[in-house]
């Protein structure tokens, strides 16, 4: 299995190389407007012909040619190799540049120069773009087909010139022997060389990078170079090696059947972002929610007031504008690493992971929630711990839509229809049980899966989880807890940084 995995590097560039790479950006940015007007305008070209086809004679006009289907010879791109093709056809054809040449005679010939500043980027930047645009029309109509999962993707629209954002995306490729991006060429370690642009200082460590290039445990697939606010990154996507039997979890063997307590729950909630519990009514992570988007709000409003109070097009709006997109990444910024943080923490610890289904897009539309729950950003929770758990051979199953986990009493099974999002306890009217409310329903999660997976002999002796009808998606193995670390009121973090992931498994006694 291919896992595919990114380093995000801050970039240090000199004033010229800065030139150089909002050059790039501009281009990707040009390109993908292009070819999204070459696409619009060949769809209403060929919707043009066909109403002139459904009547024949209507129009009458002297150059119609009554019987033609013109939609035929208009041919629409909709991938992204036919929007390629497409800006190519354009980049060179008199409709992207000429100039007039007058001879001493006074005779003027018209000459075709194609897209004149072409060969100052990267032609790859501008196929990378119409890739993009390829990927953005095949979500849209992917969604109105109902064949994607998720919110409604609209139509793709033109990209805005702004003094921040955009971005630029290079693919590594192997010629002479050397592939055409490198991490730390030559002397300087930190460095990131692209082809045309060349050697590009980062702030951070690379040694990690390396080292796995060097041992041939990662493969260095594309490079995409963003602008921040006032700051430029490069995010290296590797296709890497699996992780190391070590940090991978173990299938159980089928005899003695499962183990009880194996799964754990995890609920998302507003109050703590995460709670995760087992079966047993252990609590193993908690994670109050630091609300990154809530806490930065009144700066963030103060911030954009500024902006609109300032002259349309002015040099002072451009730096009001710089100021509130670096509040915004700040925020982003707080937000990813704290969600990395849990969801490597989860998926270290615990092989058997159980969330439950969130129609997160209808209750978002709950106008009172709909920040909060943006800003817990439940569905990147889910993501991660669903693609790192694949990494590490471990199982991430989803409850049903339609289970109570909140509502049912996690001891004796009697459900509380009447609970409210208020209530931060549970408390059973049928056995007395007083209960956090979000470690209850975690609790219940762990034993829905436990009663709604059977373990299958995968033919090598070792048991594979299925569960009945639902499941999350992504290969289905299993594995067994490995531990149990339970710090209650630690943060469950237990100060660790994203570098030790992997590195020092916790082994605190089983409960
Ligand atoms: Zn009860």
């Amino acid at each position: 299995m291919p896992r595919h995995t990114s380093f995000r590097f801050r970039l240090d560039p000199s004033v010229e190389q800065e030139h150089v790479l909002s050059q790039h950006v501009g281009a990707a940015r040009f390109a993908f407007n292009q070819a999204l007007r070459l696409h619009k305008n060949a769809r209403a070209a060929a919707e043009r012909g066909q109403g002139r086809d459904s009547t024949p004679e209507a129009a009458g006009g002297p150059d119609d040619h009554p019987g033609r289907d013109v939609s035929d010879a208009i041919h629409v791109p909709w991938t992204g190799f036919d929007l390629i093709n497409g800006f190519n056809k354009w980049k060179r054809s008199e409709a992207a540049g000429r100039r007039f040449l007058v001879a001493p005679t006074g005779m003027t010939r018209m000459e075709v120069t194609g897209l004149a500043w072409q060969g100052r980027v990267l032609a790859q930047v501008f196929e990378e773009a119409c890739v993009d645009l390829g990927r953005g029309l095949k979500a849209f109509t992917d969604s109105r087909t109902v064949t994607r999962k998720g919110p409604k993707v609209g139509f793709p629209r033109f990209k805005k010139k702004g003094p921040m954002g955009g971005s630029f995306r290079i693919r590594n490729t192997t010629g002479k022997g050397r592939a055409s991006v490198r991490v730390g060429d030559g002397e300087r370690v930190r460095s990131v060389t692209l082809p045309k642009i060349g050697v590009l200082r980062v702030r951070e460590c690379t040694r990690r990078l390396r080292r796995m290039i060097a041992k041939d445990r990662a493969r260095i697939l594309f490079v995409t170079v963003s602008r921040g606010a006032s700051r430029w990154w490069i995010s290296i996507t590797v296709e890497a090696a699996d992780l190391h039997p070590a940090r991978r979890h173990t299938p159980p063997p089928i005899e003695p059947p499962r183990r009880e307590n194996s799964w754990v729950g995890v609920d998302r909630g507003l109050h703590a972002l995460a709670v995760a519990g087992s079966s047993d009514g252990v609590e193993v992570l908690r994670l109050n929610n630091p609300r990154a988007l809530r806490r930065g709000l009144p700066r963030l409003r103060r911030l954009s007031k500024a902006v609109s109070r300032k002259k349309k097009g002015s040099k002072n709006r451009k730096k009001a504008v710089v100021r509130l997109g670096r509040q915004h990444a700040r925020i982003r910024d707080r937000r990813r690493h704290l969600l990395h943080q849990v969801s490597n923490q989860l998926v270290k610890n615990h092989a058997l992971l159980v969330l439950e289904d969130l129609n997160i897009t209808g209750m978002r539309s709950n106008p009172k929630l709909s920040r909060a729950i943006s800003d817990a950003a439940w569905g990147e929770l889910a993501r991660q711990i669903t693609y790192k758990q694949a990494w590490r051979s471990g199982q991430v199953v989803v409850a049903d839509r339609w289970f109570p986990s909140s509502k049912t009493c996690s001891s004796c099974g009697t459900v509380r229809k009447d609970l409210t999002l208020k209530d931060r306890v549970f408390e059973c009217r049928g056995c007395g049980l007083v209960l956090d409310r979000d470690l209850n329903a975690a609790v219940n999660l762990a034993a829905w899966a436990e009663n709604h997976t059977l373990p299958v002999d995968d033919g090598a002796g070792r048991g594979v989880a299925r569960v009945g009808d639902r499941q999350a998606d992504g290969p289905v193995n299993n594995a067994h807890r490995q531990d149990t670390p339970t710090h209650p009121g630690s943060r469950g973090l237990g100060g660790k940084g994203l570098d030790d992931v992997g590195t020092n498994l916790q082994t605190a006694p089983a409960a």
